[in-house]
């Protein structure tokens, strides 16, 4: 099965009894080891399809299938399951535990997998040299530059060995040159590991870097260079 597919795929969010329509029928196909980015104005629905793909949201109509699964047939638990199985998430901001080494922020996500301490150690030092940073286990955030600490995201976003990571707007925080690094990175762990990326981007120079470029607008797919008919 594809790794992500919507079929006319629907979100509408109702708050204080007025509905909006963040997805109005979008339909996308992800396959295995793909490199795409989603582009498009803000309020268009970028989030609200990055939350579905991650198994963060449903949908409120449509099919949307993660590794071949219904999503809308599965329990809370299952869909925890899938999205802590398959997916490893990047944020613009990072979000790194402040207090907390570099190691230790990567190895979190195998907490919740019950992964024993010292094979969390081993996994998290393994994805730390992946990503070019054997050398600051033991650094908090403040003390790594915006590069590092994205790339320490990056090794935890892959720990957990997910066939997809998704990134919210993984550059907007850094400068163009580090900006460029992080992209660079990106593409190396697409390439070598064969692990699909979908990251979002408002930065054409981004989203050039992709080998597929998916527009959004008002809540509809108007463009899609890598569509799979
Ligand atoms: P983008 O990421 O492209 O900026 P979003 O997916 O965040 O777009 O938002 C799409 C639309 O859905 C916008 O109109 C936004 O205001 C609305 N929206 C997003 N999240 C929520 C929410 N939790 N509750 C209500 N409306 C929302």
């Amino acid at each position: 099965p594809a790794a992500l597919e919507a079929i006319d795929v629907t979100r509408t969010y109702t708050m204080e009894g007025v509905a909006v329509s963040a997805l109005r029928g979008v339909d996308l196909r992800i396959e295995e080891g793909e490199f795409a980015s989603i582009v498009g104005p803000s309020g268009s629905g970028k989030s609200t399809l990055m939350h579905l793909l991650g198994c963060l949201d449903r949908p409120t109509g449509g099919v949307l299938r993660v590794a071949g699964r219904n999503v809308s047939e599965l329990s809370e638990s299952e869909l925890a399951e899938l999205r802590n199985r398959r997916v490893g998430f990047v944020f613009q901001s990072f979000q790194l535990l402040a207090r907390t080494s570099a190691r230790d922020n990567v190895a979190l996500p195998l907490v919740y997998r019950g992964v024993a301490r010292g094979e969390r150690r081993r996994r998290a030092t393994e994805a730390l040299t992946r990503v070019g940073l054997r050398h600051r286990l033991d650094h908090r955030p403040s003390q790594l530059s915006g590069g590092e600490q994205q790339r320490v995201a990056i090794a935890r976003a892959l720990v957990g060995d997910p066939r997809v990571v998704l990134a919210d707007e993984p550059t907007g925080n850094l400068d163009t040159t580090t900006g460029h690094e992080v992209m660079d990175l990106l593409a190396h762990l697409n390439a070598e590991q064969g692990v699909a990326i979908v990251l979002v981007t408002h930065e054409p120079d981004i989203a050039a870097r992709t080998r597929r470029q998916i527009h959004i607008r008002d809540g509809l797919i108007e463009l899609d260079t890598g569509a799979s008919s």
